[in-house]
């Protein structure tokens, strides 16, 4: 039985057609090459990068969306060595060279390689995972983890967004107790909020929701607040309401695209500290800063005084993507369960409702963090 799969010549694709057009479509199972792995997908996590791409059409279509992928492999190139069919794996999309000049610099979300994403359903690589099958390609294959006996495929899927996480603590100069704000409790933030108590770390988690308040309490934080709520979409979270007392902040983590948490950040964070930025990733938000002769645009709504990052010496700084090379901790973290990411999933839809997980991820219900698509 094992090694045997029968494998269809056409699948069920979400096709991305043009802004917010997801169709359900019948497209030819990928072929794969000598050095290369068809993975029939299990499970399939709601990103969103991949939100961004859908609801703004920042990509030409046709594409099939979809990385944070875990399955099966249902077949191996003649040349493949160290993975065989049967295995369950989890799949990362892009891997870095770790040869040329920012790989030798660690900024490997700039590497040439590694934007490019070998991972295929068909059309322009782009993930595939809203799909039954995806096509791996050699050039990824070195970011293929197999998932333990005991641990799910939805925790194989939750990898390569820890990743994104604890690649972005590690930019972070914190020793044990300090104090952290992580702004926004979001599947991102709060693993955010478990990934730092499990460093020691006093961790102030604020949401607008308080559903996401009592879950990071569960995940480790030490205070919660609650954040007023939106009034209008250009001030989404209040910076005037968050009241820390008298203690100071070592570092903030910004998980929510929200200006004003930055701006408050800045406030609040001691000298020499620093405020990391992780969900401001559509470009053209600008903000103005005091004491610079060529004020940009102005789209955004605070002034950043940038005596406080020469005088104060306080650290901008942003996290983007994952690090190939801190993978098999992240795979001992989620699969030891010492973050168990279970709870962070809610929402399971078939291949045929994506579009809806697509909106339910992008406007998120109290009840809702995690969102996967199982073909
Ligand atoms: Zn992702
Ligand atoms: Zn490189």
């Amino acid at each position: 039985m094992l090694g045997v799969f029968a494998i269809p010549k056409t699948m069920r694709a979400v096709v991305y057609r043009g802004v917010n057009d997801l169709r359900l479509e019948t497209v030819p199972v990928p072929r794969i090459g000598a050095n290369e792995l068809l993975v029939k997908v299990a499970v399939c996590g709601v990103c969103p990068t991949d939100i961004k791409k859908i609801q703004y059409g920042t990509v030409p279509p046709p594409r099939i969306f979809g990385h944070e992928t875990a399955g099966t492999i249902v077949k191996t190139g003649a040349r493949v060595k160290n993975f065989k069919v049967g295995d369950r794996v989890a799949l990362h999309h892009h891997i870095p060279c770790l040869k040329c000049h920012f790989c030798r610099h660690r900024a490997f979300a700039q590497c040439e390689t590694y934007k490019r994403t070998g991972i295929t359903a068909g059309f322009e690589p782009a993930g595939g995972g809203y799909a039954e099958y995806v096509r791996v390609m050699d050039f990824v294959l070195p970011g293929v983890v197999k998932i333990p006996a005991r641990n799910t495929f939805e925790e194989g899927a939750m990898l390569e967004p820890v990743n994104t996480v604890l690649k972005a603590v590690k930019r972070l100069n914190l020793l044990r107790g300090d104090n952290v704000l992580v702004a926004g409790q979001g599947p991102i933030g709060l693993m955010f909020t478990k990934i730092l108590q499990l460093r020691g770390i006093n961790v102030l988690a604020t949401d607008l929701l308080e559903s996401r308040l009592k879950l990071a309490k569960k995940f480790g934080a030490k205070w919660t607040q609650l954040v007023q709520s939106p009034k209008s979409k250009a001030q989404s979270y209040r910076p005037s309401t968050l009241d820390i007392g008298h203690w100071t902040l070592d570092s903030a983590i910004i998980a929510v695209p929200s200006d004003d948490a930055v701006h408050q950040a800045f406030q609040l964070v001691r000298g020499g500290g620093q405020i990391l930025l992780f969900a401001h990733t559509k470009r053209s938000s600008t903000l103005t800063a005091v004491g610079t002769r060529s004020t940009a645009s102005v789209c955004s709504t605070f002034n950043l005084d940038l005596a406080s990052i020469c005088l104060d010496e306080k650290d901008l700084l942003g996290s983007y993507s994952a690090d190939f090379t801190i993978q098999k901790e992240v795979s001992r973290l989620v699969f030891s369960r010492a973050l168990d990411v279970r709870p962070l999933i809610t929402h399971n839809f078939p291949l045929e409702k994506t579009a809806a997980a697509v909106q339910l991820a992008a406007s998120p219900k109290p009840d809702s963090l995690k969102i996967l698509v199982t073909p």
